[in-house]
């Protein structure tokens, strides 16, 4: 029958009702730039957040250039980040002229590795960038600790995780900066490009709002160098629509986890990822999993509130069972295939493969499976049975 990776026709059809008048009174007011709906939102978003400013911005990889910005940072300056993200989160430092250094991340989380953070800092460094990834925080007291320590800007990448929690607190209200994305893809979509980033520091708010219209306060008047990073009033309107459904949609994502979490138990195939992993993932080749012919499924910690914004297993015989799962028309995808020491365009850094091994590893045997809120039982067993089929041949 097949399952899409993503249903977001399912999706609009049950808000349809709720979408529609709010565009229409977005057209009726003709205000389109910022605005009374983005001042709206904003408020929703630091409240949903547990931050104390919100600043609608552009788009996600918008959110981390301007919070870089308003940082300072430029050439000369190191922030530390992951190998293993989405594009921006590197993209963005080498834009403001900085350079970006890697530390590996922990191979049962994906997310930074606290441990290898501090040999990585140096006099240069400035910031540090670690990313909430598939929905889940990263161990954020060390990394806060480390970066307290000496003195360091943290931006929260929580472009996948809004709303997720590590020790009660929300993505985005831990570091001095939390960057959101409304990516039509990620758990809180607009109809387009949009982002956001929290605060709780009042004076960074302020530049942030300055930067966001290029950098004039009063207007034509510039200290700063900004640029446009405004969020359209449209983009407000939807979102506010549908921030009031997130909270019953990550439940469903959760379930949905929980459910995957029950069928692939039952056919047995399942390899506990903590105790197989930890103690390290020292390079893919003697990868344990490659022996093991089994596969793992996300872990969800106890002290965080994970919201699923991927459901991502891995296993051997990654891109073979892609092959058999392209002709059963089920939706997948890798989150991501080549990390970013890796990439054409940052070989200047000079990093070699075998640098990141746990990175590396991901790369070659994650994959995300459909775990959007409207899937079905009978979808997700679909995707089970196929892929444990594959596994267990
Ligand atoms: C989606 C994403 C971004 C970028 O967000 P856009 O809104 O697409 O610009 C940045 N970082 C991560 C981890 C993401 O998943």
């Amino acid at each position: 029958m097949g399952v899409p990776l993503l249903d977001l026709k399912a999706q609009y059809a049950t808000i349809k009702d709720e979408v529609v008048p709010a565009i229409a009174e977005v057209m009726e007011s003709q205000y389109f730039i910022l605005g009374p709906k983005v001042v709206e939102l904003e408020k929703q978003v630091a409240e949903y957040s547990q931050t104390k400013h919100a600043i609608g911005v552009s788009s996600g990889t918008d959110a981390l250039l301007i919070s870089l910005m308003a940082e300072g940072i430029g050439h000369g300056d190191e922030v530390v980040t992951t190998p293993f993200s989405f594009f921006a989160t590197a993209g963005c430092i080498t834009r403001v002229g900085a350079t970006p250094v890697f530390v590996d991340i922990d191979p049962v989380t994906f997310n930074m590795d606290p441990d290898k953070l501090e040999s990585a800092i140096n006099e240069r460094t400035k910031a540090i960038i670690p990313i909430h990834l598939y929905g889940q925080m990263a161990d954020m007291d060390p990394i806060m600790d480390i970066a307290n320590r000496h003195n360091l800007a943290v931006i929260e990448d929580g472009a996948q995780a809004i709303g997720a929690e590590y020790k009660g607190r929300r993505a985005g209200s831990v570091g001095h900066y939390g960057c959101f994305s409304f990516f039509p893809s990620k758990n809180l979509g607009g109809a387009g490009d949009g982002g956001m980033v929290v605060t709780n520091d009042d004076e960074r708010a302020d530049k942030l709002r300055i930067l966001r219209a290029h950098g004039g306060k009063p207007k034509y008047y510039h200290r700063f160098i900004g640029g446009n990073f405004r969020l359209d009033a449209l983009q407000a309107a939807i979102l506010i629509v549908k921030l009031r459904h997130l909270d019953g949609w990550t439940k469903r994502r959760q379930e949905n986890a929980d459910t995957y979490r029950k069928l692939f138990m039952e056919t047995g195939l399942v390899m506990d990822a903590s105790e197989d992993f930890h103690g390290g993932c020292q390079s893919w080749s003697n990868c344990s999993i490659k022996s093991s012919g089994k596969l793992t499924l996300p872990d969800d910690l106890d002290d965080r509130r994970h919201i699923y914004n991927q459901f991502v297993i891995r296993l051997d015989r990654r891109d073979e069972l892609r092959e058999v799962l392209k002709g059963k028309g089920i939706g997948h995808e890798v989150y991501y295939p080549v990390p970013f020491h890796m990439q054409d365009c940052f070989a200047y850094l000079n990093y070699r493969k075998g640098d990141f091994p746990a990175s590396e590893c991901a790369a070659a045997t994650t994959l995300a499976l459909p775990i959007y809120p409207e899937l079905t039982l009978d979808q997700m067993k679909e995707v089970v049975e196929a892929i444990s089929e594959f596994v267990r041949e």
